[in-house]
């Protein structure tokens, strides 16, 4: 296999591993390297021609030479640190513990591997480093580390979350215990329970913190502030998607960035605060287009028609109306009529001023109504005026409900898919490594509801044509 020029190959006994020492910087006389083998006897799942297998990292630093270094070297073995021999000759002291969520990966193609494919197969992925023409490493991705989540019991998604929670501590499972928690404080959130979903995910949260999981602390934050949305406590829903979109900041997860982008837009959208709301929808757009989820493209650009036409401006409305209206078509949206009607009442109606403010990310309710008596903290807060009859913008906000809401189609009896192709989606998800066993983490959305919809798609094309 064809390394890259500075990463050493390791002697190995077995012919089954492969080990390797990638160069790092140096620091003073000292040298950092990095030691990543693949486990030895671990399973190579393959797909589509692309290998993986699980691997440990171990950062170690090489000491100088000379007296200096060799009498450090002896304080540090009777110190107790693990010492390493280097493909060079010289020794390297460990530092810190091994890594165990890093696999490598490759193809036998005759082509060299391109890293966009790595990346596509691997999207939350912390690194992911080219080591040869054929080898990648990639790290904060776990390879059928655990099994997957057990069939679920019929019930309710509270219920289905619970069993997941229990399932999770009888098997010893932390990390998978705040990822259960988590589905069961949406299920609550969606239930309208958000006082008992906020202390749930709580729990989730001390969890994930305690395993250092990045990933599910990020995802906790994003349904935490969902749950302070509806509970009309801005301050806090504030606090918890900013640290949401700190979070995918140093994880390079750029669903969940997308996501915490579109919260904070939600967010400054029901506190009419337009500037801001445009200001996050359009990172998340930018994201949403870059991830080409074409579904989040739509919903954005209503999103932003919507805050236009709280400002009366009516040629951004049209030109975001009409691209929303146009993708939504295009994706099969069976409730694209409410946006062409919303919009036709918008031009009718151009110079009405707007008369509710925002609307429940969750349950797509208007928040206007109930606004006066949030919470806002440090968020400044406009009162919002008594109800008055649908204006344009609020017709707007309504349709927008209409095409987002899962649970609204299947209520409105909309034709579903086939049970056979809900079936294929759903054992696609349920090996999937974004899958929580009720929640796609990509998405946010249920998957049992999710998969019933003919013009869903998996935002990164696993589901079956
Ligand atoms: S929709 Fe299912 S298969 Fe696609 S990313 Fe989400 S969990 Fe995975």
């Amino acid at each position: 296999m064809n390394l890259l020029a500075g990463i050493e190959r390791e002697a190995v006994v077995d012919d089954g591993r492969i080990v390797v020492w990638l160069p790092g910087p140096c620091e003073g006389k000292a040298r950092w390297w990095e030691r990543v083998g693949n486990v030895a006897g671990a399973p190579v799942s393959e797909r589509e021609g692309l290998c993986a297998t699980p691997a440990t990292l171990i950062r170690a630093r090489q000491q100088p030479r000379g007296l200096l270094g060799k009498a450090l070297s002896w304080w540090r073995q009777s110190a107790g640190a693990a010492e390493w021999l280097l493909p060079n000759g010289a020794k390297a002291e460990q530092v810190g513990e091994r890594v165990t969520d890093v696999l490598l990966a490759w193809t036998e193609d005759s082509e060299p591997l391109q890293e966009s494919r790595v990346r596509e197969r691997w999207p939350t992925a912390q690194r992911i480093q080219r080591l040869g023409s054929h080898l990648f490493l990639v790290t904060g991705v776990q390879l059928a580390a655990a099994p997957p989540p057990p069939k679920l019991p019929p019930g309710t998604p509270v219920e289905q979350a619970a069993y997941l929670v229990d399932w999770a501590r009888k098997s010893g499972d932390r990390r998978r215990e705040a990822t259960a928690l988590t589905d069961l404080g949406v299920a609550l959130l969606r239930a309208n329970e958000p006082t008992k979903a906020v202390a749930v995910l709580h729990d989730a949260l001390a969890i994930a913190r305690d395993q250092q999981d990045l990933q599910t602390e990020s995802d906790v934050l994003g349904n935490l502030g969902l749950a302070h949305v509806a509970l009309k406590d801005a301050g806090r829903a504030l606090e918890c998607f900013q640290r949401q979109l700190d979070l995918t900041r140093d994880t390079g997860d750029h669903y969940e960035e997308k996501m915490a982008q579109t919260n904070l837009g939600h967010l400054y959208a029901a506190l009419r605060d337009h500037a801001n709301a445009l200001a996050a929808y359009d990172q998340a757009l930018a994201l949403a287009e870059a991830l080409a989820d074409e579904n989040h493209q739509a919903e954005l650009f209503w999103a932003q028609a919507i805050q236009y036409a709280e400002l009366g401006r009516s040629a951004e409305v049209e030109t975001l109306g009409r691209q929303a209206i146009a993708l939504f078509t295009k994706l099969g949206n069976p409730q694209v009529h409410q946006l062409v009607e919303a919009l036709e009442k918008f031009r009718q109606d151009a110079a009405q001023v707007p008369s509710l403010a925002g609307f429940d990310p969750q349950t797509g309710q208007p928040l206007g109504l109930l606004f006066g008596s949030w919470n806002v903290g440090t968020v400044a807060a406009t009162p919002i005026p008594a109800a008055t009859p649908p204006s344009a913008p609020s017709l707007m906000r309504m349709a927008y409900t209409a095409v987002t809401s899962l649970a609204k189609f299947v209520g409105a009896g909309m034709t579903t898919v086939a049970p056979a192709v809900q079936h294929k989606r759903l054992q696609t998800c349920a090996v999937c490594e974004h899958h929580t066993g009720l929640r796609c983490k990509l998405c946010g959305c249920f998957t049992h509801l999710k998969s019933l919809m003919p013009h869903e798609r998996c935002p990164i094309a696993k589901w079956p044509a």
